[in-house]
């Protein structure tokens, strides 16, 4: 429990309105949307709770907050909206979770330099519709949009969907500001770029609310697209989608979506426009009017020479009105089943063995009912994959283990195909033991230096994303 004197001096500093303790009106910020949390609330095993939520409404706020934090060695979990999938919140008594979703200001939006300043609670959805009133685009579009803060996509380094032409969060970012476990305001990027020493900016993108609290959030813009076009084409293997993915972008094209559904996952979720035998192939294409001309034409004759054919539109525009579709996780576990997605990414000459190692060894896990994966974000130098799986069990108290034993395979798997372990939902607690993969022993160390710098008493969301030494 938090001391009730620490309870009164948070009162002072954001009001005492703004200040929750009781089981009550702290259960909806006991965890994100980590699935594991959510079974464990659903078989009733899941004890934790912050001490007290504290829902600051400035910079000056958070500041202070951190401070009194800091002075009385409080713990502190940053939270935007929840929609983390990781387990990166899962506060206990002792801790004071900040509650960011408080601050949800826009603060400017200039349309001639196309940049947005947003607080860092902004919900995705209301930023993206904001500047959209301006004829401009975030161009972020986390299947999350409706449920994520702009400073929750910061920091677990998040995606979007038209993320091939438009990048990820971090080639948006132009700056951002956050207070730091000291109390003390950064303000990071103030060009468009700059040789300006390492890039700061850095160790707030996917640190998950381990380095700082991100108050402030400015993106790069850009002007909606002129014309869009879709396209979608039948894969006769997994390998012809893939070839013709690597030579689309490596001949200079860039389609915002390009995704590669496996056989499974074509007959799932596009049966009506599947062929036997085939998977699919889906892109989306948009800009100025005479590039998507080009860029449609030439991609056409790149996927007729990989021996692609062509598909119905329709299934492109089913997939972008139906695209941030979520089902809850009770649903599942009412019929016995759990599910989960893993985003991995590799280079083009592993990623098929990386694909037919994770779908041969999830298979073979007793109570593993489906395993698939499609790509939905690729890169001059590679691809990523997002692996679906379910498991079933007779008993709720048995999904647990097989739940963790998918995830152990996956990653593990990927390490061995050379991949890398998280492509854009970042590490929270449930890949925290595999990041090793990625950052080696060494690696780690280093990140534990940076992390005892800034915070050398540990107060920021302490038990995620950075293993124990
Ligand atoms: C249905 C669904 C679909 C999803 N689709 C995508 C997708 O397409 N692409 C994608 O990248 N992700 C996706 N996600 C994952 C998730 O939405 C993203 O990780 C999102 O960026 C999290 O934002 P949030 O505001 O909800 O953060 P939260 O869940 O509140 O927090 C996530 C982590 O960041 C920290 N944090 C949050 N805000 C701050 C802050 N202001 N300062 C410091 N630390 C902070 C928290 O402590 C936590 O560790 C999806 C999730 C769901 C449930």
């Amino acid at each position: 429990m938090l001391d009730s004197d620490l309870v009164i001096q948070l009162g002072e500093i954001v009001g005492s309105g703004n200040v929750l303790t009781s089981d009550e009106d702290v259960s909806h910020r006991k965890h994100d949307y980590w699935v594991l949390s959510h079974l464990q609330s659903w078989v009733d095993v899941f004890e934790g709770r912050p001490g007290a939520v504290v829902s600051p409404h400035s910079v000056e706020e958070v500041q202070a907050v951190m401070r009194l934090a800091n002075e009385t060695s409080t713990a502190v979990v940053p939270f935007g909206l929840g929609s983390g999938v990781c387990g990166g919140v899962r506060p206990d008594q002792s801790t004071l979770l900040i509650d960011l979703s408080s601050m949800n200001q826009i603060r400017e939006i200039d349309a001639f330099n196309l940049t947005a300043t947003f607080d860092a609670g902004v919900n995705g959805l209301e930023a993206e519709e904001a500047v959209a009133e301006h004829g401009l685009t975030i161009g972020h579009w986390p299947q999350s949009i409706a449920l994520s803060s702009v400073g929750g996509w910061v920091s677990t380094r998040a995606a979007g969907q038209f993320s091939t032409a438009y990048g990820n969060i971090e080639d948006m970012v132009y700056s951002l500001d956050a207070v730091l476990p000291n109390g003390d305001l950064v303000t990071l990027g103030k060009a468009p770029r700059a040789a300006a020493g390492p890039d700061l900016r850095h160790l707030l993108l996917g640190a998950e609310g381990t380095m700082g609290i991100v108050t402030g959030v400015t993106l790069a813009l850009r002007k909606q697209p002129e014309k869009r076009q879709y396209r979608v084409f039948h894969t006769p293997s997994l390998s012809a989608g893939i070839e013709a993915q690597r030579q689309i972008l490596q001949a200079g094209w860039l389609p915002p979506v390009m995704r590669q559904y496996d056989e499974r996952e074509t007959r799932r979720t596009f049966k009506t426009w599947s062929m036997e035998g085939h998977g699919l192939l889906l892109l989306v294409h948009e800009g100025p009017e005479g590039r998507v001309e080009a860029e449609v034409n030439a991609v056409d004759a790149l996927a007729d020479s990989c021996g692609l054919i062509r598909g119905d539109e329709e299934a492109g525009i089913h997939w972008m009105e139906n695209r941030n579709h979520v089902p809850t996780w009770n649903e599942l576990f009412d019929r016995g089943l759990v599910v989960d997605t893993v985003e991995v990414s590799s280079s083009w000459s592993q990623i098929e063995d990386l694909y037919n190692s994770v779908i041969e060894s999830v298979s073979n896990i007793p109570g593993v009912v489906a395993v698939s994966a499609h790509s939905s974000h690729a890169y001059r130098t590679g691809i990523n994959l997002y692996f679906s799986f379910a498991a079933a069990a007779e008993d709720p108290m048995d999904l647990e283990p097989i739940y963790l034993d998918c995830w152990k395979h996956i990653m593990e798997k990927t390490a061995e195909c050379g991949g890398g372990i998280a492509h854009h939902h970042g590490i929270g607690r449930v890949r925290k033991p595999y990041l090793v993969h990625d950052l080696g022993e060494s690696g780690l160390a280093l990140l534990r230096s940076v992390k005892d710098a800034l915070d050398p008493k540990g107060l920021l969301n302490p038990g995620n994303l950075i293993p124990d030494a």
